[in-house]
């Protein structure tokens, strides 16, 4: 029996375990483990075996490896999830299992789109900060965690979205929270930013279809998208979708 654990919560991941599940010669010879690390309160669980929180750093990782006697390590998580994939990536040195990053590919700018390409949130929230940007109502797209790090604007509105409320301990800017889980549709993008009046949008690039429609929909009202750049990923065997990850994994299995 080969053993697979997946680095999660992500629709990719998600998507990966239940189509391992549903190939039944695939499933009889494999058993499959999907990580999440707990941050929603109610997330989107994949169909079968599935273990939730943090593992303690890389060598908690390592226990855990040794532990279920894990012989694939597929890394799923966010392309924003840095701190996941570099543990993932040291842990399966040291255990010395294979190791796939599933990283989707990142949103390419168009000619009629308006980007401010910045390295992070700190830099995005400094670009806001610039009265020369003229920018007054923001639609804040970067999730939960790092909504206060634009907290001390107080000359801009942001309309903020989110899956859920953040921490109660966490200081959060001037405005209107959304909570709303993608995938969205363009024209319920394009109505949010008209209603609320938006004339900027902060997003990470993440990539992928769910919610890309708000790129779309800046592009085609003329507004401006201060968009974050990835982090720096370790470097190893990578795939940019679930399909070849499957590939991926069944020339691993088959080989086995
Ligand atoms: P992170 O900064 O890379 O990870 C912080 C810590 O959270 C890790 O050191 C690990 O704790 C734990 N962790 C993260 N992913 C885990 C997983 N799949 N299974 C078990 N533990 C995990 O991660 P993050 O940016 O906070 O993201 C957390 C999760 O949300 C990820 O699974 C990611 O796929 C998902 N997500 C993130 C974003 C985003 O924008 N960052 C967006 C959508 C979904 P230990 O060190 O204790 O093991």
């Amino acid at each position: 029996m080969i053993k697979i654990l997946i680095l999660g919560g992500t629709s990719d991941a998600k998507e990966l375990a239940n189509q391992l599940a549903n190939m039944p010669k695939i499933a009889d010879k494999t058993q499959v483990f999907s990580s999440l690390a707990g941050r929603t309160r109610a997330p989107f669980s994949p169909i079968g075996n599935v273990r939730i929180g943090g593992f303690g750093g890389v060598d908690g990782l390592v226990n855990y490896l040794e532990e279920m006697q894990i012989n694939i390590l597929v890394d799923a998580t966010h392309p924003f999830a840095s701190q996941i994939s570099e543990n993932a990536a040291t842990a399966a040195k040291i255990v010395n299992i294979p190791h796939l990053m599933l990283v989707r590919s990142a949103w390419i700018k168009l000619p009629d789109d308006q980007w401010l390409e910045v390295e992070n949130n700190i830099a995005a929230a400094k670009v806001l900060a610039s009265e020369k940007n003229d920018i007054h109502r923001v639609f804040l797209t970067i999730g939960r965690q790092e909504i206060s790090t634009f907290a001390h604007l107080q000359n801009i509105w942001f309309l903020m979205r989110m899956i859920d409320l953040p921490d109660v301990n966490s200081v959060i800017p001037l405005g209107k929270i959304l909570c709303d889980r993608g995938p969205f549709s363009l024209e319920d993008e394009k109505q949010i930013l008209t209603e609320y009046k938006i004339d900027t949008i902060v997003s990470k690039n993440s990539g992928g279809n769910a919610t890309y429609a708000k790129i779309i929909a800046a592009r085609e009202l003329g507004l401006k998208v201060i968009m974050v750049q990835r982090p720096i990923l370790p470097s190893g065997e990578q795939v940019p979708d679930v399909e070849t990850a499957l590939q991926w994994l069944l020339n691993m299995i088959i080989e086995d």
